[in-house]
């Protein structure tokens, strides 16, 4: 059983339709693969369509952007109520805040590089959530950089000058809004300190006590060091074990299956499931 339980369309940040990702999904030779879009649930009708057509397991997720004293975190829950108002209302002002975030990122990055908001939006498509791998990509239709992974590097870096954060919910808050409704909240890539600061053990704790259900162990931005330090974490805390690829299509290098979870993980999670 090959068990891949965070990816990305292009409803948040990936390339590919939600339904591409499970046909992506299922030629990799997975046998259960969740969706995860950034702030939106705007693929999970469409990818349950296509994963029953097809004969694949779907675990219909997302992946909320969250804070903590500054701190960027990110969230993943599984089997979330795409209709419970407090989710609905937690994520339309999650990604509202994203729109007024990329216009002033694109009127900064504007002043210094040949970018306009016109661009972006043509980027940016489909997308029900917005996000700076949006301004990458029309960085790099403008000469400006090659890869998304250049963009980052440089302008779009959370250390640069033309960073400007948004607004997200407290993680606290958010975990518990996800158990009050039923969801299965997961703690994704607690140790990407790649791409900023990262919590504390003491943080996990909490999160735990405020009922966070398992933490991904195995990710590409983890080190082995970093792995087996979330996974004596996970144990002491009584936390499911992940892990999965964090696929975007082509807008990173993941691939799908990189990194799986365990059957019996997945059935602990899906055993806490409201
Ligand atoms: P945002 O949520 O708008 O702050 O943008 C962060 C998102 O960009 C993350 O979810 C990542 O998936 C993506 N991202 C971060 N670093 C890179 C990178 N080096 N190349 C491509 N995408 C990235
Ligand atoms: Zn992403
Ligand atoms: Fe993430
Ligand atoms: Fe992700």
């Amino acid at each position: 059983m090959r068990i891949d339980l965070h990816t990305h369309s292009y409803v948040s940040d990936g390339t590919q339709s939600p339904s591409d990702v499970i046909r992506a999904a299922d030629v990799a030779g997975l046998d259960v693969v969740a969706l995860t879009d950034h702030d939106s649930m705007a693929g999970l009708e469409d990818a349950a369509e296509t994963a029953a057509a097809i004969g694949i397991n779907f675990v219909p997720g997302i992946e909320v952007s969250c804070t903590h004293h500054g701190i960027s975190v990110h969230l993943l829950a599984y089997w979330p109520d795409p209709s419970h108002p407090d989710i609905v209302s937690m994520l339309e002002r999650t990604r509202a805040a994203r729109i007024d975030r990329a216009r002033e990122m694109v009127a900064l990055v504007g002043a210094d590089y040949p970018l306009t908001w016109d661009a972006v939006a043509e980027h940016s498509g489909d997308a029900d959530t917005i996000g700076r791998p949006h301004i990458a990509d029309a960085l790099v239709a403008a000469g400006v950089f090659a890869t998304r992974d250049d963009a980052f590097n440089e302008v779009l870096a959370g250390n640069s000058a033309y960073y400007v954060p948004h607004y997200a919910p407290p993680v606290l808050d958010a975990i518990r809004t996800f158990r009050n409704s039923g969801a299965v909240p997961v703690f994704a890539h607690p140790g990407a300190d790649g791409r900023g600061r990262v919590v504390s053990t003491e943080v996990i704790t909490s999160m735990a006590r405020a009922g966070l259900v398992g933490i991904e162990v195995e990710h590409r931005d983890h080190s082995e060091v970093q792995r087996g330090r979330l996974a004596r974490i996970a144990e002491r805390l009584d936390l499911v074990h992940t892990g999965a690829s964090d696929y975007h299509g082509a807008g990173k290098l993941n691939q799908l299956g990189e990194n799986v979870t365990s059957p019996a993980a997945l059935e602990a999670l899906q055993a806490l499931r409201g």
